[in-house]
């Protein structure tokens, strides 16, 4: 019989909707790393009763990259970054609809356009709004999810009625830790974002970056932060040191603490997509099919500025493990496609 060490709790907790107080958050990171396994089990029995086995592919397009003014110390499109980046304006409509053909092509079902800057012009909108109109017309099944930085409640609607399904915003991190990774905007601006966003009537994809120098505390707030919003869609990216950003001599992450930390996101949001995201190639290495078992999202094809693995390989991974790929069939045969967390 296998040996419970105690994190069957946190799946029964987190099935009857309840989040795991700060203690046992706090424990649970800081569980000794040959307790894993039992914690991955625990974990899967969260993600299976909301997600079965299935995964979602996700394939994200750097649809402007470079040339913001903003200062976030992770990111190689920041003005003070000096990493070796390609730099260009926001794409051309057939541009982005070539991306969602290679996406669709690929098996993913959501394509998400990232935007850099701080946040979008009114023609940005325009433009990106006639874009979503021309691939839904194309690809009517296919989920679509725009990071556009700040923005308002007007500029979501807008994005709404074009058939944009979620928008990504992250908190990256707690409110506390947050000055040391950014000091051109502030977390209450990502909250006021997000709240926005969700008043539009859009569903918000919004989390974190484990990586960045932050204490387990900051983890754990971010977890219950993201518990209280009720996101959607939850990206848990690993944080990829960039040469030529401020965090290039950040401390990797083992892949343990990676792992335990996405077990973390879905004790504390069990009913939302948790994505395995940017850096998980780099951080969990050999470990990186093991986010399976709390995550239901991972990517295919890289991220904004660095690579990931293919989506043939992804594929093989998936069903490896005895999970399975997430087909436009299965939207409706387990849940909906668009659910609400917990507010
Ligand atoms: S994360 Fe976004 S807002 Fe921050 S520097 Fe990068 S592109 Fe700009």
């Amino acid at each position: 019989m296998r040996e419970d060490l105690g994190y069957r709790s946190y799946a029964k907790q987190a099935l009857a909707g309840e989040p795991p107080s700060r203690a046992a958050a706090l424990a649970l990171l800081r569980a000794p790393d040959e307790h894993l396994r039992e914690i991955l089990l625990a974990a899967f029995a969260v993600r299976k009763r909301h997600f079965g086995s299935r995964v979602k592919l996700c394939m994200l397009r750097n649809a402007r990259s470079g040339m913001c003014a903003e200062d976030c110390h992770y990111c190689s499109q920041s003005v003070g970054s000096t990493a070796a980046i390609d730099s260009y304006r926001l794409q051309r409509t057939d541009e982005l609809i070539t991306g969602a053909r290679e996406a669709a092509a690929r098996g993913a079902r959501r394509y998400c356009m990232a935007v850099s800057g701080r946040g979008p012009s009114a023609s940005d909108i325009a433009h990106l709004a006639a874009t979503v109109r021309a691939i839904k017309a194309e690809f009517p099944m296919l989920e679509i999810c725009l990071s556009l930085g700040i923005m308002d409640e007007d500029q979501a609607r807008a994005l709404k009625s074009a058939g944009v399904g979620w928008v990504n915003h992250n908190l990256n991190t707690s409110e506390r830790f947050y000055p040391s990774v950014c000091t051109t905007h502030a977390y209450a601006d990502r909250i006021r974002t997000v709240l926005a966003v969700k008043r539009a009537g859009l569903s918000i994809c919004c989390g974190g970056i484990v990586g960045m120098g932050e204490s387990d505390d900051d983890i754990v707030d971010v977890a219950f932060a993201l518990r209280e919003i009720g996101v959607d869609s939850l990206p848990v990216n690993f944080l990829q040191p960039i040469d030529g950003t401020q965090l290039e001599g950040a401390t990797s992450i083992t892949p343990a603490k990676g792992l335990k930390a996405l077990c973390l996101f879905r004790f504390s949001n069990p009913a939302s997509d948790v994505r395995a995201a940017g850096g998980r190639e780099r951080n969990l290495g050999p470990w990186q099919g093991l986010a399976l078992y709390p995550a239901s999202s991972i990517f295919i094809e890289g991220y904004l500025t660095t690579p990931g693995l293919a989506a043939e390989p992804t594929r093989r991974m998936v069903e490896a493990l005895g999970f399975s790929v997430e087909h436009e069939e299965d939207v409706g045969a387990g849940r909906p496609a668009t659910f609400g967390g917990y507010a």
